[in-house]
């Protein structure tokens, strides 16, 4: 017990001081989506900024606590055969009728989630719990922007089956970690959307149909490249690592025509988009009130079960599994 407990706190202390990179992308996305909101929501949401933006990672540390947490951030389409993105019931029950929870906890329940937490949203909205409204938010926005990775659609999620260890990481964190200063993230006004279920599941399609590029063109630049090229080191967290250079970064940013961009971009929007829908379908309410209202700013509880099974074992900047076993535990604790 007491093992466990120190293996607890060395887990959420490495956590803390490894997600300081790792989780970049989710922070930023959500961060600027909340600019796009209109006046009604923005007071709310930007005095609760940081909260939003902190929040943002938070279905990622449940991951590995909770279980059913995991199969929430991804769907393997592989799995349903071809042109899965098209066929695959866009609702829960159909789904479930058709291939059984089991099958579909199995493979990824993703979009399926994304509608179960926009209702959750909305209910928040109408009951006016600043708390939960919050909280649902960051969540939502951590799952739509998994959704429109590419990597997130797929079995193949870390390159594992191509030869291409890494690429995961790579392309959601590393990529937007060096360049995104420099990405245009103007996306305009928040917009309604008729049928969220629906818009999902179009973002999969989108993000789906992207994966061959994402893949491939890593492989040729892999082969343009040396090895010394490719990769260069960097401290983290106080230790040296391997990771994707910086030309190297640059070369597939281009080639890509800035595909991790308009990901990025488009899943601010989304976000954006969502948020506003629940509000409005849950009757606009007037958020002005709420502002005033003190919230206990506690960090989210995270019970310990069992393990969960599924989580995603992609390794972060570590490139190569490392010998050091204090360096692999620690690199281990960090995936994106
Ligand atoms: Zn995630």
């Amino acid at each position: 017990m007491k093992k466990l407990f120190l293996s607890l706190l060395v887990f959420f202390f490495l956590s803390d001081v490894l997600v300081a990179w790792g989780f970049f992308a989710h922070r930023r996305i959500n961060r600027l989506a909340v600019y796009s909101l209109p006046p009604e929501m923005l007071g709310l949401f930007k005095e609760n900024i940081q909260f939003i933006t902190e929040n943002a990672v938070n279905p990622d540390r449940r991951r590995y606590a909770v279980m059913g947490e995991a199969e929430k951030h991804y769907i393997d389409l592989e799995a349903f055969g071809d042109s899965a993105a098209y066929r695959l019931p866009r609702y829960w029950q159909d789904a479930v009728d058709l291939y059984t929870e089991d099958t579909l906890r199995r493979y990824g329940i993703g979009p399926w989630n994304v509608h179960r937490t926009t209702i959750q949203l909305t209910k928040a909205f109408e009951e006016k719990n600043k708390k939960s409204i919050l909280r649902l938010a960051a969540d939502l926005g951590h799952y739509i922007g998994d959704l429109n990775v590419p990597l997130h659609t797929t079995r193949n999620y870390n390159g594992q089956l191509t030869g291409q260890v890494g690429i995961h990481a790579f392309w959601e964190s590393r990529v937007p970690e060096l360049l995104s200063d420099d990405f245009d993230f103007f996306v305009g006004k928040a917009s309604y959307i008729d049928n969220t279920q629906l818009a999902i599941w179009e973002a999969v399609i989108q993000a789906h149909t992207a994966l061959d590029s994402v893949l491939n063109v890593e492989k040729i630049l892999s082969d343009r490249f040396e090895a010394d090229k490719k990769y260069s080191f960097e401290e983290r967290g106080n230790i040296n690592t391997r990771v994707y250079s910086k030309e190297f970064t640059t070369a597939y940013h281009q080639a890509l025509d800035a595909q991790v961009e308009r990901q990025m971009r488009k899943s601010v929007k989304m976000i954006a988009d969502f948020w506003y829908t629940a509000w409005i379908n849950a009757g606009q309410p007037d958020l002005k009130e709420l502002q005033r209202k003190p919230m206990e700013v506690d960090t989210e509880e995270i019970h310990v079960g069992p393990k969960p099974q599924n989580i995603r074992e992609h390794e972060g900047y570590l490139v190569q599994p490392d010998p050091d076993p204090r360096r692999a535990f620690i690199s281990s604790m960090w995936r994106p």
